[in-house]
Formats: structure tokens, C-alpha cells, sequence
């Protein structure tokens, strides 16, 4: 190797099942994107494919939660991830997705080969099943302890909180996830990678690749210490109704191991991009392959999936697998069942226009080798004394003198004039001498954070520069010199054009925009011999950054402490009711009523999903009087929900009747009994009233 003369890049295929946070986006996707961009402004040639990962029991079982098809589940994160990661600037060349035709294609043929050249072995075993459900259960289907480092809730296919990766056997206490039961064992017929068999070529080649190029510490640590535990075989297969088909015969009802045809999805969006050309990226030595992923994808990355690209004979074998490690934050992990994260499609609503924000205050904080936090008065403090304060600032006093002294056009600079600044521009031109070295060595060591710093102290150096020589004070005795001077800040200004771009896009093409550089302009700035030329114009600068106020930043605080009291509401009611205080004082409400509530803007309205619903059927809770079992028509689905009514309706007052219901109130357990959701009733002077339609309505119509 190390005559590359192209690179792939991958980055980590998000599950369709819910929306990225802004964890993922410095895990994987943040860093994924600026080592391709940085290549691409090198002149190098380089593919970055992604796409949704879209099989496997995260999606059915959010599927079943929300009532809902699988398919309904993956279009709707498909578009939601697709739009998002477009939004702020992730540049992949394919965003594909794992239930195309395409794919499923693509990870057969691989199954087949690898199944043909006798690669799998084929066994019948007992594996847990749901009798209830009347399915095996599979991966995320059971839950347990893990054995290695006693979290509750790891999965069966692995534990997220030290990274093991497990069988369901492995688990102690099973239970299912769709019934709550503790699962029995029943025979079934699939097919296992023998690891165990590849565990010396494993070996040689993780330490082989460390001279190629030294892989992350954590990365390579996780690594040695899975060979040297002992690699297990694995099932590639799975008794599923949702994925890839096994392409054998007498294989119905099972599907790929979406492990297995997750990491084929990078070969299909491969194939997708360039359908007569996808081989050379793949099938070439001269092809250097970087999987970007995060901390809990390593394995698969670094063990099962070489594994099999070595098994079927051909392939290039990735270079390196830069993992990062976890974003906390405010100093809590991000948590998307607690719903604890800073949700990328609601930031990009919160703070639009702010992409490059995110982009720097995730850099600058990436989690390279040891878990990172964000925090909001951190994203403020980051934005306001270094967006605004360093890089927005020099663009614009550059740009505002260079219209207030020279009506935007770049005069004739005297030799003389140049000479009398030499000194001090000194400190300048060794920074733009230094920095794209320093830049080009960070970038290819994964050294992201370093790399932006490299590139602000570019920035650091202009505000230096501009302050000791002041030019305000020199124009009117010293024109020339305030010219020579600007035109030091206009090369620097034009660096940050073309260097930012990796880190910052939106705002190095604002910034190009500002001082009309063109094509030839950036060649010139990446070669080192741009230099500005007399008679060059700029534009008017608009301001690159705002500073963002303690307002916007207490509402995003807010909604975390939010999202965090919902969650132990939902997990503990009674402790919730007992302790709510209201949010503002009641003003001068009269006594026999009830104070209206702090206002609320239209968006926390809009998260309420009201339904028409039909009672079904009403049962008394034992022991419970106030308490009323409902089964509920929605159309499309019966649920059960608990109503505190008992007091006020027979069981039999209520069947029958039109009722209104809050549909997405998280699930909470009253008296052991889960209860989705919450029936209105006005509450009138004591006595509880149902609220109906005033006519017969479908069952499920929406309420807004
Ligand atoms: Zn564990």
C-alpha cells in the first residue's frame, strides 16, 4: 500500500429509527465530513457514501411503538436524517438507504459467495423465544444484564455501555422486550461465521495495518483486547420478517443479520453512485477505505467486517477506523429513549442560519480520545468570543476599512509602503506559511480539533496584526502604508476562504463571496503563491456571525430540564404529581377558578396529538377506586388507557361513548397496568365531564 491514488470514505449508516443528534454528528459524521473535504480541496480523488440503515429490531420495535408499518418508520427518518445532514453541510456524494432493491441485492450476492465458497457453517440450536409473541427473539428483541459489566439493560446483540458484544445467551435475567417475559429456548436452523477460525489472520492484520497507519489508542486497545479474549462464531442470520431475505432455499422466515448487511450497505451506495465504476473503490489496492464511526461500532468495523471482505478474497481492506468516543451533555449522557439530546433537525429550527455554529462549537469539542460534553453556555461562550469575536470581527474591519478608506478597490502599494510594514506583516506570513502543513498533518492523524485551531490561529494572528499596527490612526498621515496593510489583511482574509472550507463551508464561501475570489485565486492560495493583486474590489461585508443571547441559550437549558422531568415523570407519576409546582405565580385570578397556565407558543401545542376515540370496554381496577380500565377504538388501533373516573362513571356509563384523547402521552404504569395514553375530562366544580365531538366522528380523527 501507500501509493493511494484514491480514497473511500464511509461514514457510520444511522438507523431509520429516529432523528440524529448532535452526538452522532461529532461522532462520526462531523469528522467524516471534514477529512473528505479536505481531500477534495487537495484535488484528491475520493467517494464518501452514507445512507440509512434500515433492518434490524430497532426498527420494528419502534415500528410496533408507534403503531406503525417498518416502512412508514424508515421513510419518515430516512427524509428526516437526509435533509438534516444536508442542512448542515454534510457533503456525501450518496445518501443510500438499506431497503432498496439495490442493496438487498448487493448483501444476497455477498451471503451467497461467502455461503458458495463454504465460508458459514450451518447449525441448529436453542435460542430464546417470546411464546406469547410467538417469535424468536433476536438482538434488540431481549434485554438483560450484561455480563461483563453488570448494565441492566444491554441488548442481545450487545451492551452500549461497555461496548461487549454479546449473544442473547449471554444475557443474564432475559427478558423479551415485546412481552416482558422471560423467554424459553426453541430449536432453530442458521448460519454462523466461525470468527474463531479468522482469529490469527484478525491478529496479523490489526497489527500489520498499525504500520500503515496507527490506528486511535481506544480503538486499537478494544481491538487486541476482543482477539485476545477469543473471537466466537457468530450468527449471520436472524428468524426475522423484516430485511434481507436469506437467499437459500428452506431459508423463509429468516433474514440477514443486519450486522452483517449494514457494513454491504457502504459497497451498494458505492454501486448506486457509480454503477460501471463502483470495483475500483473497492476491489483496488491503490484505494485507501476510512470507516468513520463512533465508539460503539468498533467491533463490527474492525473485526466482522474485514473478516468478511477477507473471506471473499477480492476486497480492499479499510486503512483505518477512526472511532470517536461519546459527547456528553451538560455533563449527562445523551440518552434518545430519555429523549436527552440536542436533536439536529430542531436546532436547525431553533438557530437557522447557524450551521457553521454547530459545526465549529462540535469540532472544537470532538470527542477524539475521551469522552467530550457540550454544554450551551459553552456553544454561547464558543460563538460570541471566538466566532464573533476572532473570525467575524477581522473579516469585517478588514472589509468595512477597506470601503471607508479605498471605496472597496484595492490601490497601488508604493514598494516603499510594503517595505515599512515588512516587520510586522512578518508574524503574518509565517502563520500562512506554517498553517497548511500543520493543517495537512492534523487532518491525516484524525486530529480534528487541532486542525480548525490551526486554521483560527490564522484568524488570531490578523486581529493581532490589525491591532499593533492600527491602521485607523495611520490613514490620513500614511495612506500607503494603511493600503500595504489591508492588502496583508486581504491575503489572509482569502486563506481563511479556502482553508475554512473543510471546517466551516457556509462561512468560507461567504467570506470568498466578500473578496470576489475565484478558481484560480484558491489553486493560487493552496499552492502558497496567492497574493492580492492591486485593483482588486471587494464587497460589502455582512456580519459572519451574531452574537447569540443568554435568552436563546436559558430556552435550550430549559429544554433539556424539560425533556429530563418528563422522563421521571413518566417513570414515577405519583412523585411527579406531589412535587408540581406552577411555572408562574397566578395572577388575580378569581378564587372558584383556576389561574391560567404560563403562556406557550404554538410549537408546544402542536406536540400534542389529540384523537376521537371509542370506549370499548371499562373495567374497575382492583383496588383502586378512582381508577377505570379503558379499552379505546382509534380506528387503525385498540389501546388501553387508565382514567382516573371512577368516582364520577359506572364502567358501564362509559362504554360507548366518543371520548377525546391525548395519543402520545408517554406510556406510564398505574396499579401495574401500562396506560398509552390520557382521556380529557373537564373538571366542573369537582365533578369530571367527558369532553366529545358534538357529532359522531371517525374513530382516530385528529383533534388540532
Ligand atoms: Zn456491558
Amino acid at each position: 500500500m501507500l501509493n493511494i491514488k484514491r480514497y473511500l470514505v464511509t461514514a457510520a449508516l444511522p438507523y431509520a429509527n429516529g432523528p440524529l443528534h448532535i452526538g452522532h454528528l461529532t461522532g462520526a459524521y462531523i469528522p467524516a465530513d471534514i477529512y473528505v473535504r479536505y481531500l477534495r480541496l487537495c484535488g484528491e480523488d475520493v467517494k464518501f457514501v452514507c445512507g440509512s440503515d434500515e433492518h434490524g429490531a430497532a426498527i420494528t420495535i419502534r415500528a410496533k411503538q408507534e403503531g406503525i408499518t417498518p416502512r412508514q418508520i424508515i421513510d419518515k427518518y430516512h427524509e428526516i436524517n437526509r435533509r438534516a445532514f444536508a442542512q448542515i453541510g454534510i457533503s456525501f456524494d450518496v445518501y443510500h438507504r438499506t431497503s432498496d432493491a439495490l442493496h438487498h441485492k448487493t448483501s444476497q450476492e455477498v451471503f451467497k459467495q461467502l455461503f458458495d465458497r463454504g465460508v458459514f457453517t450451518e447449525k441448529e440450536t436453542e435460542q430464546y423465544y417470546d411464546e406469547e409473541f410467538k417469535q424468536f427473539l433476536a438482538d434488540r428483541y431481549i434485554t438483560g444484564t450484561c455480563p461483563r459489566c453488570g448494565n441492566e439493560n444491554a441488548y442481545g446483540d450487545q451492551c452500549e455501555k461497555c461496548g461487549s458484544s454479546l449473544s442473547p445467551t449471554d444475557l443474564i435475567n432475559p427478558k423479551s422486550t415485546l412481552s416482558g417475559q422471560q423467554p424459553v429456548l426453541k430449536p432453530t436452523r442458521h448460519w454462523y461465521l466461525p470468527m474463531n477460525r479468522y482469529e490469527a489472520w484478525v491478529k496479523n492484520w490489526i497489527e500489520d495495518a498499525q504500520n500503515l497507519e496507527p490506528w486511535k489508542k481506544h480503538v486499537l486497545g478494544q481491538c487486541r483486547s476482543w482477539v485476545e479474549q477469543g473471537l466466537q462464531e457468530r450468527a449471520m442470520t436472524r428468524d426475522l420478517d423484516w430485511g434481507v431475505p436469506v437467499p437459500l432455499p428452506g431459508a423463509e422466515g429468516k433474514a440477514l443479520y443486519v450486522w452483517l448487511d449494514a457494513p454491504i450497505g457502504y459497497i451498494s451506495a458505492t454501486k448506486a453512485l457509480l454503477p460501471n465504476n463502483w470495483q475500483t473503490y473497492w476491489q483496488d489496492e491503490h484505494t485507501k477505505l476510512v470507516h468513520f464511526i463512533g465508539k460503539d461500532n468498533i467491533v463490527f468495523h474492525c473485526i466482522i467486517f474485514p473478516i468478511i471482505l477477507h473471506a471473499l478474497g477480492n476486497y480492499t481492506l479499510p486503512v483505518n477506523i477512526p472511532a470517536n468516543q461519546f459527547m456528553n451533555l451538560e455533563g449527562d449522557k445523551m440518552s434518545t429513549s430519555r429523549n436527552y439530546a440536542v436533536w439536529l433537525h430542531e436546532y436547525l429550527t431553533h438557530f437557522p442560519g447557524k450551521e457553521d455554529v454547530l459545526r465549529y462549537v462540535l469540532t472544537v469539542n470532538m470527542p477524539e480520545q475521551k469522552d467530550s460534553d457540550f454544554s450551551w453556555a459553552d456553544f454561547q461562550a464558543r460563538n460570541n468570543n471566538e466566532l464573533v469575536a476572532i473570525l467575524g470581527n477581522l473579516v469585517n474591519r478588514v472589509l468595512v476599512l477597506m470601503h471607508k478608506y479605498f471605496n472597496g478597490k484595492l490601490p497601488h502599494i508604493p514598494p516603499a509602503a510594503r517595505q515599512a510594514i515588512q516587520p510586522q506583516a512578518q508574524e503574518v506570513f509565517t502563520a500562512l506559511q506554517t498553517m497548511p502543513k500543520q493543517l495537512h498533518t492534523f487532518i491525516h492523524n484524525y486530529e480534528f480539533r487541532n486542525a480548525l485551531n490551526a486554521v483560527m490561529d490564522v484568524a488570531r494572528a490578523g486581529n493581532k496584526f490589525l491591532t499593533d499596527t492600527e491602521p485607523w490612526k495611520l490613514y490620513k498621515q500614511q495612506p500607503d502604508e494603511t493600503a500595504a496593510i489591508l492588502g496583508v489583511c486581504l491575503e489572509l482574509v482569502a486563506w481563511l476562504g479556502v482553508y475554512l472550507e473543510p471546517f466551516l463551508p457556509f462561512t468560507a464561501a461567504k467570506i470568498a463571496g466578500f473578496i470576489n475570489l475565484g478558481q484560480q485565486d484558491k489553486a493560487a492560495v493552496l499552492q502558497g503563491t496567492y497574493a492580492i493583486a492591486e485593483g482588486t474590489t471587494v464587497n460589502q461585508p455582512e456580519l459572519l456571525f451574531e452574537k447569540i443571547d443568554d435568552t436563546a441559550i436559558a430556552a435550550q437549558v430549559q429544554r433539556l430540564a424539560e425533556a429530563k422531568a418528563a422522563y421521571e415523570a413518566a417513570k414515577n407519576p405519583d412523585a411527579a404529581a406531589t412535587d408540581a409546582t406552577p411555572a408562574t405565580e397566578p395572577l388575580e385570578t378569581p378564587a372558584e377558578y383556576v389561574a391560567v397556565k404560563e403562556l406557550i407558543q404554538y410549537d408546544d401545542f402542536a406536540k400534542l396529538d389529540l384523537r376521537i376515540a371509542t370506549v370499548l370496554d371499562a373495567q374497575k381496577v382492583p383496588k383502586a377506586d378512582k381508577l377505570l380500565q379503558l379499552t379505546l377504538d382509534l380506528g387503525f388501533e385498540q389501546r388501553t388507557v387508565v382514567s382516573g373516573i371512577a368516582m364520577h362513571y359506572q364502567p358501564e356509563e362509559v362504554v360507548g361513548r366518543q371520548v377525546l384523547l391525548l395519543a402520545n402521552l408517554a406510556p406510564r404504569k398505574l396499579r401495574g397496568i401500562d396506560s398509552h395514553g390520557m382521556i380529557l375530562m373537564a373538571d366542573s366544580r369537582g365533578k369530571l365531564i367527558f369532553v366529545a365531538p358534538d357529532a359522531a366522528a371517525t374513530n382516530g380523527s385528529v383533534v388540532s
